[in-house]
């Protein structure tokens, strides 16, 4: 019982489509015990708790997946946090500074049977400041009885309380509502272009390498032309391709046919032409000629293919043309000479005999699929914490930067974001990306992992 069309949509575990702009994040902030964690069980839908309930332990997942009326969003349970805080007031500050810089809208709990208290207050001061928006939570309203408790919140100067009993349920639904209203517009969903629309190649390399050679090959008989971008002078002109039963559009495969009459040394326009391709392509086919050492713009085509941020596949072209001595080595002097995009999928092919052309659309389509990933923040999350515990960052005069919290923030390419509560260095960094990589796949994508630090 799907509501959705299975055909065409592409689901994560959580089921949330693949492509899918990033959720905004919605950070609860209150006290021990007013309630945080039995709300977030339910606003996530879980009967069981989502954690144990060790004082002074780091819980270590703190961000959930959620929707309430059609609309995602990550709910993050900044009570998980702070395992070196001193003081209680320093710790719910500490909280509630966090929250504010990473969420969209800041959920503010308080007991209700309790009152404001001194540390609510101080709490109040923190978000007001912000300028966030803020939803207050006046929870262990079990009845209706009650609820004048909530009227009394009215007092914190932050708007209306919300009464809810984050244990029976009793509110949430008008809870959720007002919190779905502060949320940030929308994202417009991509066109129908974007989504449906043939997946755009570029074919890159240096002259000779053969890629018009390649091109013919693949068009065959049948292919299309069309001018991409009419009414300009620059022409660029596309073709669509038929390949492994779907329809692929080349960019600017003016440029790799006319070739022929352009000058030599023209490196600058080449280059030109290499960036504007990329700029209309998703993902890039780089050739190389195999029978060739590698050369420094082979190089320089990759790195601005990963600049970029766009999907990247290699074909090793010409292949036909090595002997068994040069086969057998050329895998670990690639290995060697491509470090920084490993990650790529290679292929050997010959566009002359045709050698493994049929392999070259299942590592696009690999590359592609890759570069569109989202990582559920469940997992996302689960698996920083694991990382954090299994390999911690090294001690830096005498503070050890942690990871406190993950999002991804966008796709193609994948964009994650970490919340740390210091400075990450390079081989650190670096690492993280590996595991990454080795955790979720990955193949023939650009990763871009950016830091926001917390001092
Ligand atoms: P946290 O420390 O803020 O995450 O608080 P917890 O979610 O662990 O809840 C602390 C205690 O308050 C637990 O014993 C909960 O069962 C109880 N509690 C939470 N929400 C409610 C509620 O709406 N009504 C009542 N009566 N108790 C609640
Ligand atoms: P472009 O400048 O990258 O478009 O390269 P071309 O497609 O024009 O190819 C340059 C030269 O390499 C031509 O002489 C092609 O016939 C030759 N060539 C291209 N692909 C192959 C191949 O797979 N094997 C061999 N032996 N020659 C190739």
């Amino acid at each position: 019982d799907t509501d959705y069309d299975a055909e065409t949509a592409v689901l994560d575990e959580d089921g949330v489509p693949a492509d899918a702009p990033p959720a905004p994040v919605v950070a609860v902030v209150g006290r021990p015990n007013v309630g945080k964690s039995t709300l977030v069980n339910r606003i996530i839908g879980r009967r069981e708790a989502v954690v144990e309930d060790v004082p002074g332990v780091t819980r270590d997942r703190v961000a959930y997946d959620a929707t309430w009326s059609g609309r995602r969003f990550t709910v993050v349970d900044t009570g998980g946090w702070l395992p070196d805080a001193v003081g209680l007031a320093a710790a719910i500050a500490e909280q509630a500074r966090l929250a504010v810089e990473l969420a969209d809208v800041v959920m503010f709990v308080v007991d209700a049977t309790v009152g404001a208290t001194d540390v609510d207050e101080a709490v109040v001061e923190i978000l007001r400041r912000s300028g966030k928006p803020v939803v207050l939570v006046a929870n262990k309203v079990d009845n209706a009885g009650t609820e004048a408790d909530a009227a009394m919140l009215w007092s914190l100067g932050i708007g209306e309380p919300y009464p809810v009993s984050a244990l029976h349920g009793r509110g949430s639904g008008d809870l959720l509502d007002a919190v779905l209203a502060a949320l940030p517009e929308e994202p417009p969903a991509e066109t129908f272009e974007e989504i449906a629309g043939p997946r755009r190649v570029a074919l890159l390399g240096r002259p000779n390498v053969g890629k018009s050679s390649l091109l013919n090959k693949l068009a065959g008989e049948k292919r299309a032309v069309v001018d991409s971008v009419a009414g300009t002078t620059r022409d660029p002109v596309d073709e669509m391709i038929e390949l492994g039963g779907r329809t692929w559009r080349f960019i600017d495969t003016a440029g790799i046919r006319r070739r022929h009459r352009e000058n030599q040394g023209a490196d600058f326009y080449a280059t030109l032409r290499t960036q504007s391709a990329l700029e209309r392509a998703e993902v890039a086919v780089v050739l190389v000629d195999a029978d060739e050492p590698l050369a420094e713009q082979d190089l320089r085509i990759i790195s601005m293919v990963i600049e970029s941020g766009r999907a990247l596949v290699i074909a090793y072209n010409k292949w036909d043309l090595l002997d068994e001595e040069r086969r057998g080595y050329l895998d670990r002097e690639i290995d060697r000479q491509l470090h920084n995009a490993r990650w790529a999928p290679r292929v050997n092919i010959s566009a002359k005999t045709g050698r493994h052309m049929e392999k070259l659309v299942p590592a696009i389509e690999t590359a592609l699929e890759n570069w569109g990933t989202r990582v559920p923040t469940s997992k996302l999350n689960q698996f920083f914490a694991d990382l954090v515990s299994s390999h911690p960052h090294p001690i830096r005069g005498g503070k050890q930067p942690r990871v406190l919290f993950a999002t991804q923030a966008g796709v193609r390419p994948p964009r994650f974001v970490l919340f740390t509560s210091g400075f990450l260095e390079e081989g650190y960094r670096r690492f993280i990306e590996r595991r990454l990589r080795e955790e979720f796949g990955f193949e023939g994508t650009p990763l871009d992992v950016t830091m926001k630090i917390r001092e």
